[in-house]
């Protein structure tokens, strides 16, 4: 489920989370890939009960990635279902 707001047209609104930008979306539709990041928070953290969650668009999640020590792990779809 993406995070989003209807606006007046009835159509959900996706926001990147980093970067504020709003995502293209048509009739209801997300016309361009997103990251969605849905975190239940657990007993050992600051955050115990909490569910966070938020959307990166396609270039912050890169910006992001680009920092980590170790790459993201990267598998090939061998099926599209
Ligand atoms: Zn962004």
């Amino acid at each position: 489920m993406k995070r989003a707001v209807v606006n007046n047209s009835g159509d959900m609104d996706i926001y990147c989370n980093s970067c504020g930008r709003k995502l293209k979306v048509e009739n209801g539709i997300l016309m361009e890939d997103a990251f969605e990041a849905n975190k239940e928070w657990g007993y050992f953290s600051d955050w115990d009960t909490q569910i966070h969650r938020f959307n990166l668009c396609e270039e912050c999640y890169k910006e992001i990635t680009s920092r980590f020590q170790i790459p993201v792990e990267v598998r090939q779809k061998l099926e599209v279902l």
